[in-house]
């Protein structure tokens, strides 16, 4: 049963001002108390594969790929039942002849084969980028007598990156933005909030020479120079701009680099459909 604090609810109505901090005030207690499931309190909420209600995991025993969308089968195991199915078998004798799979690896989740912490370039070649640089520089400075096997063991690995900054996300970071290769892409179409850039050609003029890589933001920049850089955000129509924070209507581009380029100027007073 859950206890609600009576005092809390009373403040809420003689205190109109106030009723956003204490509903706030209200759920936190909620959250806070027994019968809640832990669950769902921190920030990152973590549903278990076989979760009793939540199970995401397909049914198949041992299997670690995830049901494809409303299912309780992954892809594949969708793709064998539906042949089994047209061959009169039931779902019941399917799922347990079934053998698990495992699950995919993406190929930015794949270390490098000489740095455990850094992630793969590309899949060809099962190198980060610097040991990718390293090799292509080498092969150029050596020609056709470049061995693979040879230069490999000449390597040692170099320190990761971290794991991506973004918090619910477990992927290595692939630059010294902190951001893995998904997330510094999906940085870049919301129109990089907060402009974090690394300097241009940075793996050249720094970390080839063993030097910390600077991290440019235009935030920093606007404290500099007294007036905000021009920043692009866009945003799907018939929502909110993860760059500013401006919903966006659903007739609408979306896109906010024109009201932004004109600092201080806001597009709601001045004819178009967009509020603050
Ligand atoms: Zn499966
Ligand atoms: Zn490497
Ligand atoms: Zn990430």
């Amino acid at each position: 049963m859950t206890i609600v604090n009576v005092e809390l609810l009373q403040s809420c109505s003689s205190r109109p001002g106030r009723e956003g901090r204490d509903r706030l005030e209200i759920l936190t207690t909620l959250i806070n108390g027994p019968s809640f499931d832990a669950m769902f309190r921190p920030d990152v909420i973590d549903i278990p594969p076989e979760h009793p209600i939540y199970r995401w995991v397909c049914i198949v025993d041992g299997c670690q790929r995830p049901g494809s969308g409303s299912g309780d089968l992954c892809g594949e195991h969708e793709i064998q039942w539906s042949r089994e199915r047209a061959r009169g078998v039931g779902k019941a004798a399917f799922v347990s002849a079934a053998t698990g799979l495992p699950r995919y690896v993406r190929v930015e989740d794949t270390a490098c084969r000489i740095c455990p912490d850094r992630p793969i370039a590309q899949s060809e070649l099962l190198l980060c980028r610097s040991h990718q640089m390293r090799w292509f520089r080498y092969q150029q400075s050596v020609g056709e007598a470049a061995q693979f096997d040879e230069w490999l063991n000449s390597q040692s690995p170099l320190p990761g990156y971290g794991t991506c900054v973004v918090a619910v996300c477990l992927s290595r970071a692939h630059a010294p933005l902190g951001l893995c290769a998904r997330h510094d892409a999906r940085y870049d179409r919301d129109g990089r909030p907060g402009g974090a850039m690394l300097p241009v050609r940075w793996w050249n003029r720094y970390e080839r020479i063993g030097e910390p890589v600077p991290i440019d933001y235009a935030d920093e920049h606007r404290s500099a120079a007294g007036a905000p850089p021009p920043r692009r955000h866009r945003a799907a129509a018939g929502s909110i701009c993860s760059g500013c924070g401006r919903w966006w209507p659903r007739r609408s581009s979306g896109d906010c680099s024109s009201t932004l380029a004109a600092p201080g100027r806001n597009a709601g007073s001045s004819g178009g459909s967009v509020r603050w």
